[in-house]
């Protein structure tokens, strides 16, 4: 099988359930073959399962931080349960993590994709700290922080 044969298949083959004569073809386990080994693909398809979910690619680093945002898992209402879910994204920092699975929030903060290697944005902890710091702020979780350092607005909207 071939990548335009892969793609071709995909519409068929990636809605689920799948039909018992598909999954006992020859035709699905080449196509899923082809899934595992060829790495194009393999990132097309997660470029589908993004825009299936209503976002868009191109607004990630990457796919593979993209599908690992984008996924809400039916099982997992608090992505922070979810086993599949890898790698969270902190927007008040503009900080991807990998999570730290001892029950808690903790997460090790990543510079680069696990996947492909991708330089990711550069952690603005430091600077959050440092502008509140600069506004007269010592109590950093005091009410009056302003509301644009709980979302990503500090840094996206200027000053
Ligand atoms: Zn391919
Ligand atoms: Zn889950
Ligand atoms: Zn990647």
């Amino acid at each position: 099988m071939d990548c335009t044969q892969y793609k071709s298949h995909y519409s068929a083959f990636s809605k689920l359930p799948l039909p018992r004569e598909v999954c006992d073809s020859r035709e699905w386990s080449d196509w899923m073959d082809h899934f595992h080994d060829c790495h194009a693909c393999f990132d097309w398809t997660l470029a589908q399962r993004i825009a299936e979910r209503g976002f868009d690619s191109r607004d990630f680093p990457c796919v593979h931080i993209g599908n690992q945002i984008t996924f809400a898992c039916p099982d997992h209402p608090d992505p922070a349960d979810c086993p599949d879910i890898l790698i969270s994204y902190f927007s008040r920092f503009d900080e991807y993590s990998i999570a730290v699975r001892d029950g808690g929030t903790s997460a090790v903060a990543i510079r680069y994709c696990p996947w492909c290697g991708v330089a990711l944005p550069e952690s603005k902890r430091n600077r959050w700290f440092d502008e509140l710091a600069a506004l007269g702020y010592t109590d950093f979780h005091a009410d009056d922080v302003p509301p644009q350092y709980w979302t990503d607005a500090w840094y996206k909207n200027g000053k």
